[in-house]
C-alpha cells in the first residue's frame, strides 16, 4: 500500500544493537533474526523454537524497538514473574498484572502505561480478555501481542487450556498490532490448530530444529523396585539441581522423603499441596543450586531454571511432546545435562486404560493412543532417541546424536520369533477363550514347566514346559516386548494384571513367521557400558581448572546478591556468563561487557562489584 513502507520498518540492526547493549549477546541465533524481522515489519508470525532457543527475545526486542506497549500473554504467574524480574535486572521497563497485583501497584503501572513509560506488560489470558482491560488497551498504541506457550490453544497439543481459545478475538480487537505466537512444542497438526484458533492463517511460520545437543538421554525398563533405582541415579548426581517426575502425588511425597533420608535436599511438589506451600517450594528450588524437585506434571510449564542438570522420569511421560518438554527443562543454559526415563509395560497398560476411560470423542482418543504407542516405541526402541523425537516432530535428514545411551552402546538384538510364537500360543491356550485369566509369572512358569500344583489340563497343553531356552528373566523381557508391540495386552485387574492376546492381525503374522520379533540382549552389560562412557551433566561446564576458584567466588557473590533481592541467582547472571567472566578475567567495565550475557544494565548495576571479585581472586 505505502510505497515507502519499507523505509518505515525499523531495521534489524537496531534490534541487534539492543540485543548487544541490553541483553549482552553478540548476535541472534537460530531463527531469532527471521522472527524479529517479521514482527518489526508489523506482520504476525508463528514461531516454534526449542526450549532454550531464545523465544522470549523474539517478542522482548521488538517491544523495545517498535513504538507502543508490548503485551505478553502467558499461562502462568511463575513464568511471568521470572521473565519480568530478569528484564528489570537488565534495566527494561517491564511489569506484570495478575490477581496478586495490589491496587497501588496497579494504578502505578497504569500511570506508566499512559505516560508511554512501560515497554512490556505481562498478562494472563483471562486477565487480558476482561472487557474493561480490552477496552483500556484498545485505546493505546501496541508494539505487538505475544502469545507464549501457544500450543495451549490446541486440543491436539498436550496442555490444552480452554481460556486460550478466547485469544482468537484479539485479531478483531487489535487489528493493527502484529501478533506473535510462540511455543516449544507443536507438531504439524497442533500448528494448524494454533493458526486456526488464533486467526494466524496467512502469517509466516518459523519452525526451528528440535535438536538439543546439550542433552544426553537414556531410558531403562523398570526392574525391581523403581524407587531404589531412582535413588541410586540421584545419589550419583549429588550436588546438582534436578527434577524427578513421578506419576502420582503420593509417589512424589514418598520418593522425596526417601531421598531426604539419603541426604539429598529433595522437595515434593504436586497440585494437592496448599498454594503457598507450593510457591514456597518452587522458590526454594529456584534459588538453590543443588535441590531436587520430585513432582507430578503439575510442576512444569514456566519453570525456567536454567541450571537444572538432570530430569528423571520415575514414571514415563504421556507422549513424546510431553517427554521433550519435560526433559527439556534440563540444560536450558546450554550446558550439558541429562534426561533419564524409567518405564514398564505395566505403565503403558495403565496409560491405555486411562485414555480409554476418558470422556472425549473417539477421534481424540485415537490420537492419544497413537501418541502413546509412539512414545513407547521411542523409549523401548533401538535407534538414537533424539533422532526419533525429531523425526516425530517432522524434521527430515536427522542424524544420530552420538551421545544418547543407544548411540553410545547400540543394543544387540537377537531374533526371538520362535520364542514369541511359543509365548503367544501359551497365552492363547492357557486362556482358552482368549479372555486372559493368568498373570505374567504364571505364564513364565508354564513355559518353563515349573507351575506349582499344576492341574492335569495344563500339564497336557502342548506349550507346557516348551520354553527351556530362556531363563525366567528372559521370558519376562520377551513378554514385555510383546506388550510394547501390542501383540499381548495387559488388563490391570486392580494391581494383579492379567495377560491376553493383543492385535489379532499382528499375532497371526508372528505365528506365520511373517513378522519377526527381536529382543535386546540382556541389559546388564549394556547399561554398565553406557554409564561409564556417558558424559555427566554438570561435569562439562566450560570452566578450566585454573579458572575454577574465581568461578566459585563469583557464584558465592551472586548468591548473596540474589538473597538480598529475593530473586533466583540466574536472574542476575547465568552460570554460563560467570564461566565466561572467569575465563576473561576482565579488568575494566569495557572488558566485562564482552562476556556473553552481560548487557549495559548489568554492567551499570553490578560491573564494579564483579571487577572487585575478579581482582580479589
Ligand atoms: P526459551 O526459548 O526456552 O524461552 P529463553 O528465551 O529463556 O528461551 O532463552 C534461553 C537462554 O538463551 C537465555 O539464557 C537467553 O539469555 C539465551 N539467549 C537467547 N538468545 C540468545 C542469543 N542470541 N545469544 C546468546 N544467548 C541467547
Ligand atoms: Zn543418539
Amino acid at each position: 500500500m505505502l510505497a515507502d513502507s519499507h523505509a518505515l520498518t525499523p531495521s534489524l540492526d537496531v534490534a541487534r544493537g539492543i540485543l548487544r547493549r541490553t541483553f549482552g549477546h553478540a548476535d541472534f541465533r537460530g531463527l531469532q533474526a527471521g522472527v524479529i524481522g517479521e514482527v518489526l515489519a508489523g506482520r504476525s508470525a508463528l514461531a516454534v523454537l526449542p526450549t532454550g532457543g531464545g523465544k522470549s527475545l523474539c517478542y522482548q526486542i521488538p517491544s523495545l524497538v517498535r513504538p507502543g506497549l508490548g503485551l505478553v500473554i502467558s499461562p502462568l504467574i511463575a513464568l511471568m514473574a521470572d521473565q519480568v524480574a530478569a528484564l528489570q535486572q537488565s534495566g527494561v521497563a517491564a511489569e506484570k498484572l495478575d490477581s496478586n497485583t495490589s491496587l497501588d501497584a496497579r494504578s502505578d503501572i497504569w500511570r506508566r502505561i499512559n505516560d508511554g513509560a512501560l515497554d512490556l506488560l505481562y498478562l494472563s489470558p483471562e486477565g487480558l480478555m476482561q472487557p474493561s482491560m480490552l477496552d483500556r488497551l484498545s485505546r493505546l498504541p501496541l508494539a505487538l501481542i505475544a502469545i507464549d506457550e501457544a500450543h495451549c490453544v490446541s486440543q491436539w497439543g498436550h496442555d490444552f487450556r480452554p481460556e486460550y481459545r478466547m485469544l482468537g478475538r484479539l485479531a478483531e480487537v487489535f487489528p493493527e498490532a502484529p501478533r506473535l505466537a510462540v511455543t516449544a512444542t507443536a507438531d504439524a497438526r497442533t500448528r494448524d490448530d494454533i493458526r486456526a484458533e488464533l486467526r494466524l492463517q496467512d502469517c509466516a511460520e518459523f519452525v526451528d530444529s528440535f535438536a538439543r545437543p546439550e542433552l544426553a538421554l537414556s531410558a531403562e525398563r523398570k526392574q525391581g523396585a523403581a524407587g531404589a533405582r531412582v535413588i541410586e541415579l540421584v545419589k550419583e548426581r549429588m550436588g546438582r539441581a534436578g527434577v524427578i517426575y513421578a506419576g502420582s502425588r503420593d509417589g512424589t511425597d514418598k520418593l522425596a522423603e526417601k531421598l531426604r533420608a539419603e541426604g539429598v535436599p529433595a522437595l515434593a511438589y504436586h497440585a494437592g499441596l496448599d498454594k503457598t506451600l507450593r510457591a514456597d517450594r518452587l522458590e526454594q528450588f529456584l534459588e538453590a543450586e543443588d535441590a531436587v524437585m520430585v513432582a507430578t506434571i503439575a510442576f512444569g510449564m514456566g519453570v525456567d531454571k536454567p541450571d537444572v542438570r538432570f530430569v528423571i522420569h520415575a514414571d514415563p511421560p504421556a507422549s513424546i511432546e510431553a517427554y521433550w518438554q519435560e526433559i527439556g527443562r534440563a540444560g536450558r543454559d546450554g550446558q550439558l545435562a541429562e534426561g533419564i526415563s524409567l518405564y514398564s509395560a505395566a505403565d503403558m497398560a495403565w496409560a491405555v486404560r486411562r485414555i480409554d476411560g476418558r470422556e472425549v470423542e473417539d477421534g481424540v482418543k485415537q490420537v492419544q493412543l497413537r501418541k502413546l504407542r509412539q512414545l513407547y516405541a521411542m523409549l523401548d526402541g533401538v535407534g538414537c532417541r533424539p533422532a526419533a523425537v525429531r523425526r516425530y516432530f517432522g524434521e527430515a535428514n536427522v542424524r544420530p546424536c552420538g551421545q544418547c545411551d543407544l548411540c553410545l552402546s547400540p543394543p544387540e538384538s537377537i531374533d526371538a520369533t520362535e520364542a514369541a510364537q511359543k509365548a503367544l500360543s501359551a497365552v492363547h491356550r492357557l486362556s482358552g477363550d482368549g479372555s486372559g485369566r493368568f498373570g505374567r509369572g504364571r505364564i513364565v512358569d508354564h513355559l518353563l514347566g515349573k507351575t506349582k500344583d499344576v492341574q492335569p489340563f495344563e500339564a497336557k497343553l502342548s506349550t507346557f514346559g516348551v520354553g527351556r531356552e530362556f531363563s525366567a528373566v528372559g521370558w519376562r523381557d520377551l513378554l514385555d516386548q510383546l506388550l510394547f508391540e501390542g501383540l499381548l495386552r495387559e488388563d490391570p485387574n486392580e494391581g494383579r494384571p492379567l495377560i491376553a492376546l493383543g492385535d489379532a492381525a499382528g499375532v497371526k503374522a508372528v505365528y506365520r513367521g511373517e513378522q519377526r520379533v527381536s529382543v535386546r540382549k540382556p541389559a546388564e552389560t549394556d547399561k554398565a557400558g553406557a554409564r561409564s562412557r556417558r558424559r555427566r551433566g554438570g561435569e562439562s561446564l566450560a570452566v578450566a581448572p585454573t579458572d575454577f576458584p574465581l568461578f566459585e567466588a563469583l557464584r558465592a557473590w551472586r548468591r548473596e546478591r540474589a538473597a538480598e533481592q529475593h530473586v533466583p541467582p540466574y536472574v542476575i547472571f547465568h552460570d554460563a556468563t560467570l564461566a565466561d567472566i572467569a575465563r576473561l578475567r576482565p579488568a575494566t567495565l569495557t572488558d566485562l561487557a564482552l562476556a556473553s550475557g552481560v548487557g549495559q544494565g548489568k554492567v551499570e548495576r553490578y560491573g564494579q562489584a564483579v571487577l572487585k571479585v575478579v581482582r580479589d581472586n
